[in-house]
């Protein structure tokens, strides 16, 4: 059973102005920010990691924030929700703590019989706060404004638009191990039984939708989370084994990575536990400090200027 895909690890997207995205997340969300680094590919942006406490897998949401990109457009090939579970009884906090931060949000709802307000961050990417049928008893990070009462609790779910919806599934069933659970209208609901929460991936079914356009306020990729390097090893052969193009191991410093375009065209990655976010910094600190590559820290200072300023 451990060598399961044990649900959603993290999801990265991209954001346009640096500062309100750090604001909206960290103030507005009640999120924790686990690490403050750069691209690596790119130094001179930043890359913000936005999680739990100690960012534990399936709590972990990041982005590029490059000002003045153009904002992308929702569509087929993309995950075009991020669905966060929050205890019952807060929606009316939300709904007024939305409200009153000029939020675009919808009044709540309901599908698959849960509770539900729908909102857009500053750069229109789209969010769920989703109240779960079984409680989440995963422990929140809270600040002075968001309570454990109301508190995020990390991923319930994404949804993936589809135009290939048959291709998309063959991944999560076939080899991630899901289960398609239920169905409303063109909403097909997968789940893995490996973890308790953050296991739900829905796909909506939209034969004739176009691809969407990946820039600002949209999902860049989604990460599968695995235990160690050596099951994500296994995973690389299956997916070699499918006949499809993955890469090689990858060090992202706070875990180790594969990518591969799934077939209905969205780009997955599968990461590792370990070794986690305190591996440069104790856990009471993440966050606050600029962490760079070992290969940038010759030019700390000049990177440090040219990044956007967050106060
Ligand atoms: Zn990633």
């Amino acid at each position: 059973m451990d060598n399961r895909i044990k649900g959603i690890h993290h999801i990265t997207a991209i954001a346009g102005n640096a500062k309100k995205n750090f604001d909206f997340y960290t103030r507005v969300l009640g999120l924790r920010m686990v690490k403050k680094t750069v691209n690596f590919d790119d130094p001179h942006t930043y890359h913000f990691y936005y999680g739990d406490k100690v960012g534990t897998p399936g709590t972990i949401l990041t982005f590029f924030p490059w000002e003045g990109i153009q904002t992308g457009r929702r569509g087929a090939r993309q995950v075009t929700e991020i669905g966060y579970s929050v205890p019952e009884g807060s929606l009316d906090f939300w709904v007024k703590r939305l409200d009153d931060n000029n939020v675009i949000y919808n009044k709540p709802s309901v599908k698959f019989g849960e509770q539900y307000v729908s909102f857009l961050d500053p750069d229109g990417l789209k969010f769920e706060l989703t109240v779960p049928k079984q409680p989440d008893t995963r422990e929140p990070w809270t600040t002075n404004e968001v309570s454990a009462e109301n508190a995020t609790r990390g991923f319930h779910h994404i949804t993936i638009t589809s135009n290939k919806m048959d291709a998309t599934a063959k991944i999560l069933t076939d080899v991630f191990g899901y289960k398609l659970l239920e169905q409303e209208v063109n909403r097909y609901r997968f789940v893995t039984d490996a973890v308790e929460n953050a296991a739900i991936v829905d796909i909506v079914e939209i034969p004739a939708e176009i691809a969407g356009h990946v820039a600002g306020g949209s999902v860049h990729h989604v990460a599968f989370r695995v235990e160690n390097e050596e099951i994500l090893m296994q995973y690389r052969d299956k997916i070699v084994n499918m006949g499809l193009h993955i890469t090689e191991k990858i060090d992202r410093n706070y875990f180790y990575s594969l990518y591969f375009r799934e077939p209905g065209g969205v780009l997955f990655e599968i990461a590792t536990d370990n070794p986690g976010f305190s591996v440069d910094e104790p856990v009471e600190e993440l966050g606050s400090g600029l962490k760079l590559p070992a290969q940038y820290e010759a030019h700390r200072s000049e990177i440090e200027q040219s990044l956007p300023k967050l106060a």
